[in-house]
């Protein structure tokens, strides 16, 4: 089959590979000039630059992580996040580090104590928002100094109007572990990412067309494939008919710096509502410092709006946004058959990297381009 792939991120790539292996014909068309979607990388002085923020591959999947083996070799990174509240230090995620220096406690059961008699601000309620999520799982403290702006400057809105499940992404553990997942399985590709997608889209049987954006010619395109896999905005396919989907988006201001170490750790969040950005990478600490030995290369990343023409990075998963998804969901079974939305656009999800592509390998499994009804 002719089979025409919007998007050469992760989602798209993953596709691609695994139907051309089948022998189908695949064309992947991108609108940016370059491949790998967010999760693209590029060499500057040696350091690999991740151009749309820090990518930290994590997986509880064995077969997701043997997947991705395939493509590269990864080091044994471990994310170990600091927060910085005003010149104030902090471990992240939240674990026995960051309560004592929040509050001096040394045990768990110290700990837990106090978030217990901070969390009766709550009178027992169930927590209905990420406000009430944070606070019932670490108190007002840390809630005050090391989630409230933040969240608020991430998401451009007041915790109390977001869903608890965002702040269940970071573990609360009462040990002294700095790890910011608890994912079994945890690296950075040596040599960055972008070479795991020029693996994926290396085939006799993918044309990849860069600079070239779907709705320049969507009918055309729609006629002269037999199949088409969408990874961009699904309400932006058709046409935002039932209304916009919300996305928050983000602008990267990366530097070089002429510092051999700029801040000691790859990721450094500000959490206080002064400063206008969410956090600052220095890229070369996730391979260890290697590369330029004289230079380092940071990036700042500023939460901003989203409007129709600016890159859409984060979906907003309320009740709202999630409904209309249903909406547009369900309207294109009955008007585009022969389209599969996927990725994090297409599919109107949080998702991580290691469930893009379970997504995606899931999706193979059970379509008829791969010889198997659903
Ligand atoms: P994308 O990478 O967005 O790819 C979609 C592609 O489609 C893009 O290249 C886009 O240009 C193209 N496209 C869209 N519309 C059109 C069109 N009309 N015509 C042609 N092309 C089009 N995940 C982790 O696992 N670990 C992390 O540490 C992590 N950190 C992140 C940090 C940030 C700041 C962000 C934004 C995401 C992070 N992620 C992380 C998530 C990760 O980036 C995604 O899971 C993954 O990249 C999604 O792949 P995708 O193919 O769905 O989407
Ligand atoms: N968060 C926070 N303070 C931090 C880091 C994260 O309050 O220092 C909250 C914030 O609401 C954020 C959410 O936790 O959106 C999830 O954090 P994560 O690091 O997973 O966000 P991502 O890397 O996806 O932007």
């Amino acid at each position: 089959m002719k089979i025409l792939i919007v998007g050469a991120g992760l989602f798209g790539a993953v596709c691609a590979h695994e139907l051309a292996k089948l022998g189908h014909d695949i064309t992947v068309i991108e609108k940016r000039d370059h491949i790998a979607g967010n999760i693209y990388t590029k060499d500057i002085e040696g350091i690999q630059v991740h151009e749309y923020g820090a990518h930290i591959f994590h997986t509880v999947n064995p077969k997701i992580w043997d997947y991705i083996q395939q493509f590269a070799a990864f080091n044994r990174y471990t994310n170990e996040v600091v927060a910085n509240y005003n010149g104030e230090l902090y471990n992240l995620p939240f674990n026995m580090n960051t309560l004592y220096q929040m509050w001096g406690v040394t045990t768990p059961e110290q700990a837990q104590a106090k978030i217990a008699e901070q969390r009766k601000v709550l009178a027992g309620k169930e927590p209905r928002n990420l406000e009430e999520q944070a606070i019932s799982l670490v108190g007002t403290d840390i809630y005050t100094k090391l989630i409230k702006d933040y969240t608020t400057k991430q998401w451009g809105q007041t915790p109390k109007d977001l869903p608890s499940f965002i702040i269940r992404r970071l573990p609360v553990r009462f040990t002294f572990d700095n790890n910011y997942f608890n994912d079994p399985y945890q690296g950075i590709p040596i040599g960055g990412y972008t070479q795991i997608v020029e693996k994926m889209l290396d085939s006799p049987k993918i044309t990849v067309q860069l600079n070239t954006n779907f709705f320049d010619a969507k009918e055309t395109y729609l006629q002269n494939f037999d199949h088409v896999i969408f990874t961009g905005m699904i309400d932006q396919f058709f046409n935002y008919r039932f209304g916009e989907l919300a996305y928050r988006s983000l602008r990267f201001e990366t530097e070089i710096k002429d510092v051999a170490n700029y801040q000691g750790n790859a990721v450094i969040n500000y959490t206080d509502a002064k400063t206008p950005y969410t956090r600052i990478i220095e890229h070369k600490w996730f391979e260890f410092g290697q590369g330029n030995q004289k230079q380092t290369v940071i990036t700042r990343e500023y939460p901003q709006a989203w409007q129709r023409g600016v890159e859409p990075y984060y979906p907003i998963n309320n009740s709202e946004n999630n409904h209309l998804f249903t909406q547009y969901r369900d309207h294109a079974k009955k008007a585009a058959p022969n389209v599969t939305f996927g990725g994090r656009l297409g599919l109107y999800r949080y998702y991580n990297m290691d469930q893009v592509i379970a997504a995606a390998l899931q999706f193979l499994d059970h379509s008829p381009l791969t010889g198997h009804q659903d």
